[in-house]
């Protein structure tokens, strides 16, 4: 665990020009750390991020604050591996604590085809460089002994895969981290500036309209989470996205140590402790699309039914706070980073439910291809053109949630 020391965090903000080399709309973690490595990677500065809200207003500040990447196929593995590698050096590189914490991530299985599954998720991780091992029902019990190895007599944990290097890190102070850091190196971003049309010449796109008027830039890229669908449309980019809520909730203070986070692919959920040691709750995404951020009873109902039945002990506290974020589901479960067929228009999308631990990998992959004009191989893959070729990258078995 790192130790946390809370040092102010220092924000300057910026009263936009007309023109810029790059206008990033979306201030969550995606949009800000591309502008930070279009300035710290690149010495490109002219960059402005606009918000519509407060800087991680979206799915940034929402999220479960998950970082592995113990993935189903190999570019994801390896990507995501990138991420959770340059995650364990963010405090350092940012000079902010992010309260970036390695907890170990143990993946229930309570079936033969599960115990299966697991394993060749083993295999492949290890394939790609990722460590993850299979465990039996005694070594999870040791990593978990709240854990009810009969699953309330439904769920027998026949054993699980560990990947001991998954860890959390405090999802608004990434953020903030990533914001103050391009700030710094003089990267503007600008609160509650909505982006409502984008400017064209011709077949090219040439800069973004705002709630306070125009402005030009050679290059627009969208990060804008779940409202992706709408913005790529002003450029007329339609993209294989659905955007789905996603619910989580916190219990109120559990006294004991809970260290490792637990999922579970048959149940669908996953559970986690706090720094302040609340219990952190999540599933899989509303089935129906939406953009709404009702949160809603059934959600926690069926959630709390499938965790107890794992950890008795959840039935003994209280729900403290449920909230919703709108995340941008692509048709595949991978993300989508690159060029969209429209010249001067990028998107970073496609984040889902899983996007908070590529922010780090998605960010630097994003400022390098605005930068130099080429996609990183780590985001060869993951180009929207995929679709068009048939190829896609389902990698449904480790992405309907976090
Ligand atoms: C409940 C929940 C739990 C999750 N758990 C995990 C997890 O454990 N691990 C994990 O890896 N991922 C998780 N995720 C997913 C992760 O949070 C997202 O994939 C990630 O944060 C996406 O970042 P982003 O920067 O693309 O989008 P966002 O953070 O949503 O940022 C987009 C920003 O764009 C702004 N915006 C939208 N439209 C406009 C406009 N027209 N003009 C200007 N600004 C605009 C929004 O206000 C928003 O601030 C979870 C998500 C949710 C909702």
């Amino acid at each position: 665990m790192s130790d946390f020391i809370e040092r102010r965090i220092a924000l300057s903000w910026a009263e936009p020009k007309r023109t810029y080399d790059v206008v990033i709309i979306g201030g969550g973690g995606h949009g800000l750390a591309t502008a930070y490595y279009l300035a710290a990677r690149h010495g490109i500065t002219d960059v402005v991020v606009l918000e519509a809200g407060y800087i991680g207003a979206g799915n940034s500040g929402r999220n479960t604050t998950i970082i592995r990447a113990n993935y189903g196929i190999p570019e994801a593995v390896r990507f995501y591996q990138h991420s959770l590698e340059l995650y364990q050096g963010l405090e350092d590189e940012l000079d902010c604590s992010i309260m970036h914490t390695r907890k170990g991530l143990i993946w229930l299985a309570h079936t033969e085809p599960q115990l299966r599954a697991e394993r060749a998720r083993s295999l492949l991780n290890v394939a790609c460089g990722a460590e993850t091992v299979m465990i039996t029902p005694e070594e999870t019990k040791q990593l978990c002994p709240q854990l009810d190895l009969t699953g309330g007599g439904r769920y027998p944990v026949l054993g699980a895969s560990y990947h001991p290097a998954a860890a959390t890190a405090r999802h608004d102070r990434v953020v903030w981290a990533y914001a103050q850091g391009a700030m710094r190196r003089g990267v503007h971003v600008v609160q509650h500036r909505k982006v409502t049309g984008l400017l064209r010449d011709g077949a090219r796109i040439t800069g973004v309209d705002t709630t306070a008027g125009p402005i030009n830039a050679r290059v627009v890229l969208s990060a804008v989470g779940g409202n992706v669908s709408t913005v790529a449309a002003q450029a007329g980019v339609r993209l294989p996205i659905r955007s789905h809520p996603l619910q989580a909730f916190v219990t109120n203070f559990y006294t004991e140590a809970f260290q490792p986070i637990v999922s579970d692919t048959e149940l669908l959920c996953y559970v986690s402790q706090t720094e302040r040691g609340q219990m952190l709750i999540g599933a899989e995404f509303d089935r129906q699309p939406s953009y709404s951020l009702r949160s809603s009873f059934s959600f926690l109902q069926s959630t709390c039914a499938k965790v107890t039945q794992l950890l008795p002990f959840l039935g003994d506290l209280r729900i403290l706070r449920q909230w919703t974020g709108i995340c941008d589901i692509s048709a595949d479960f991978s993300p989508i980073m690159g060029a969209t067929g429209v010249d001067g228009f990028l998107v970073t999308t496609g984040w889902g439910t899983w996007g908070f631990k590529a922010i780090p990998a998605g960010g630097e992959g994003m400022a390098e291809l605005i930068a130099t004009g080429r996609s990183p191989a780590l985001l060869e893959p993951f180009g929207l053109d995929r679709f068009a070729r048939d190829d896609t990258m389902a990698d449904p078995g480790s992405t309907g949630t976090h």
